[in-house]
């Protein structure tokens, strides 16, 4: 089963989210990038994956057509694992994080679809799950900077039937209207995205301290510091949560031996894909780690992120990033139904994206 061709299919869908413009990654965030990596056999099998691509939708899309397809063309696809290996020390001279790896989590995520539906089941049957056929979601909300749409996009979120809330705030007047508009014993959690020094993190957990957060994530800069991290877990009694920025392996090994975190967050789409993910979640049970997938996604990779979680041993929470995408590539499985996702039955990662979509909200590639 020969890999025919690759290509990257990059789209970028507007979405709206209730709040004033807001950056992400040094620029305004207004459009839901997704790098969908098809890979094609030469027996006519497609599969899909998705690169982690937002702003930065043109760059892994190069990664992609540039650095990976001509070397992976030619090759079977059935071999994932001594194929992906292979990537990773050809292509190691570009980096093992960022864009180098988004754009190999892509074309793994669709040799796992390949692989599915070549063998006729979905993606979790071959990950050995699945032990839950739902996945329990949390409202991921957008970063506003204002503690009265952060009030309003909470109460919103449990009134749409999340039982679980997360912020992307750095202050204590947003999170104290959360923790308001929720009442007590709803599970909040802080995504601050590495704001702060090791010492401003150590002020800032004292003063979120009584707001009871589940999680408080990636508080320091640089997120690798786990030195630091594992101080303030100590010294806080807050449970935090890091590893959307972690690529392979290796790095939540250093993680986990450093006691950095209650809760690993690999991305499916930016760690290596299905395949680096599944080494991530078996060093988390040698460690007694719990899986908090990091899955602000709508395209294949948040289908990944589903089989994935299902087939873990132990439940984990799925991120569903609480805006509005003016269109879903997988109709209404992106919504959860009382608070959970449902998990698709179909082989591979178990639906096709929606080709009316994919031809609607196709972007520039350069
Ligand atoms: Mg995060």
């Amino acid at each position: 089963m020969k890999i025919g061709k690759v290509e990257a299919i990059p789209l970028a869908i507007p979405f709206s989210h209730g709040g004033a413009p807001a950056g992400w990654g040094g620029q305004d965030w207004t459009m839901l990038d997704v790098v969908l990596v098809r890979v094609e056999t030469e027996e006519g099998l497609v599969g899909y994956g998705e690169a982690f691509s937002y702003n930065c939708r043109r760059a892994v899309t190069a990664a992609v057509e540039d650095m990976v397809a001509p070397v992976v063309v030619g090759r079977d696809a059935s071999d994932i694992a001594g194929l992906m290996y292979d990537l990773q020390q050809q292509l190691h001279l570009f980096g093992r994080y960022g864009i180098t790896m988004f754009a190999l989590s892509g074309l793994d995520i669709a040799l796992w679809d390949i692989a599915g539906k070549a063998a006729g089941m979905p993606l979790h049957r071959l990950l050995g799950g699945a032990a839950r056929n739902t996945i329990p979601a949390y409202a991921s909300l957008f970063k506003y900077r204002d503690a009265d749409v952060v009030a309003e996009r909470t109460a919103a979120a449990l009134a749409d039937g999340y039982d679980y809330v997360k912020l992307h705030e750095i202050d204590e007047p947003e999170v104290a209207a959360a923790r308001e508009a929720a009442g007590e014993g709803v599970p909040i959690m802080v995504d601050t995205n590495c704001p702060w020094t090791p010492a401003q993190a150590r002020e800032m957990a004292a003063r979120l301290k009584p707001y009871d957060l589940a999680w408080l994530e990636e508080p320091i800069f640089p997120p690798e510091n786990f030195a630091a991290l594992a101080a303030l877990q100590a010294q806080s009694g807050i449970a935090l949560a890091a590893g959307e920025n972690a690529c392979t392996a290796f790095e939540f090994d250093k993680m986990f031996r450093a006691d950095a975190v209650t809760f690993a967050q690999p991305s499916v789409t930016k760690v290596g894909g299905v395949s680096e993910f599944r080494k991530v979640a078996v060093l988390a049970e040698t460690h007694n780690m719990t899986l908090m997938p990091h899955s602000p996604y709508f395209g294949p990779g948040f289908l990944a992120t589903l089989h994935l979680a299902s087939a873990l041993p132990a439940e984990s929470l799925l991120e569903r990033l609480y805006v509005t995408p003016e269109a879903s590539l997988y109709g209404d499985l992106i919504d959860p139904v009382e608070g959970a996702f449902r998990l698709p039955d179909g082989p591979g990662l178990g639906m096709e994206p929606d080709p009316a979509v994919v031809a609607d909200y196709r972007a520039e590639a350069k």
